[in-house]
């Protein structure tokens, strides 16, 4: 396998070019179409057997193995940007002010491209398929991903597996370390709209109205025992009222106040039981307060199951070119929507995070000063190709 490695090594520069104009022109979810086009571009240079473009800003890809018939596997990026400001100064920061790569798509989608070339090199190495996704708007609910299944990205040829990658702030000395982890690795994100309808009246006669701004205020503090007295402890959930806002004048009282809160859960028992304790708890405190609490579920990101077989199969072909993968003790937070690809169709799946280091200063994703090593391209193409080759060729 050292011959990846040594034909990365060939094509970081480029790659690098590549990752640079895909920052300096980020475009936010379903407005990929600059970055749909550049990577049109890249895999018509490199000569992939078949392109499609099942949604405006959607690219998929197609390389057939010269070994004969086989499986498929599935590779995907997202390629999306976020409505953040960049700060890092770099000199090829985003141009387009308000959008930033600030989550390191730009990253993925080169990683993507780069171990596209180089299995389009290897296709004499493996027999079957492999498929590469880029999807777009994975930061932007209710995300790309649910619509390219919908669009069928699973089928034709159908996919057997489907791997996919993050990248994550780091220090620098641990650049390209890949972090294995089985069974649920991020966490299912749900939004609750809340409206709180009271009655409005003159500031100085409470008792004619129905005060929706206290209702709320009390409504807030009784969630916060969702999580601390309702979850089990040794499952977990995170439940925050991000945006809050009600009343008009202060003479006024408030006849409608509205919230909404982020409920982040980490196992199917766990995200079922906060649903309904929310829902109870705005019903129980629209009684005490004599409002009418309205809750909007709006379903986010499932829980991604990573596949014990595929985990163990990524460590063994990127241990086996070279790379480090290494075992974790905790899954991530965050939530993706790469796992509808696997939660939708019972497709295996596997999700890793990738050590892609740091500027002078540590900061988390989406954050506008965050600064990625360059270095992590060639670990990360290494590592996408060969899990692919491994899959294909087990
Ligand atoms: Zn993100
Ligand atoms: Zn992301």
């Amino acid at each position: 396998m050292s011959d990846i490695r040594t034909f990365v090594d060939g094509i970081f520069d480029e790659l690098v070019a590549i990752r640079r104009d895909i920052h300096a022109h980020p475009e936010t979810g379903m407005r990929e179409t600059r970055t749909a086009a550049l990577i049109r571009s890249e895999l018509e240079k490199m000569g992939v057997d078949e392109i499609q473009q099942p949604l405006p800003t959607a690219v998929v890809a197609l390389i057939h193995g010269k070994k004969g018939a086989g499986k498929c596997v599935a590779l995907r990026a997202d390629i999306d940007a976020l409505p953040v400001h960049e700060e890092t100064g770099l000199p090829f920061a985003s141009v387009n002010e308000g959008v930033m790569h600030a989550c390191g798509h730009d990253l993925h989608t080169t990683m993507l491209l780069g171990a596209a070339r180089t299995l389009c090199h290897m296709r004499d190495q493996f027999a079957g398929t492999v498929k590469l996704i880029f999807e777009p708007s994975e930061d932007l609910m209710p995300g790309g991903a649910r619509a390219l299944v919908a669009a069928g990205v699973m089928e034709s040829p159908h996919v057997d597996a489907i791997f996919g990658q993050h990248v994550c702030p780091s220090e620098n000395d641990s650049v390209g370390r890949m972090q294995l982890y089985k069974g649920y690795f991020t966490s299912a994100v749900d939004l609750f709209h809340i409206a709180v309808h009271g009655k409005s009246g003159h500031g100085s006669a409470p008792h004619t109205a129905r005060d929706a701004i206290a209702c709320a205020g009390y409504l807030i503090t009784v969630l916060q025992t969702v999580v601390s007295r309702r979850i089990d402890p040794m499952d977990t959930a995170v439940l925050t009222v991000g945006t809050m806002s009600g009343g008009d004048a202060v003479n006024i009282t408030a006849g409608e106040a509205r919230m909404v809160a982020v409920l982040r859960s980490f196992s199917d028992t766990g995200r079922d039981t906060a649903i309904a304790e929310v829902q109870r708890i705005c019903k129980g405190i629209g009684i005490a307060f004599d409002c009418n609490i309205e809750v909007e579920l709006e379903e986010g990101y499932a829980l991604q199951y990573n596949d014990p077989t595929m985990i163990e199969l990524v460590d063994k072909a990127v241990n086996g070119a070279g790379g480090k993968a290494e075992y974790i003790e905790k899954p991530f937070s965050g939530s993706e929507d790469f796992s509808f690809f696997g939660k939708l169709t019972g497709t295996p799946s596997a999700f890793m995070m990738i050590d892609a280091g740091r500027g002078d200063e540590l900061v988390s994703l989406h954050n506008g000063k965050i600064v990625f090593n360059e270095e992590v391209i060639k670990p990360g193409v290494t590592g996408l190709t060969a899990i692919a080759l491994e899959y294909l060729n087990q």
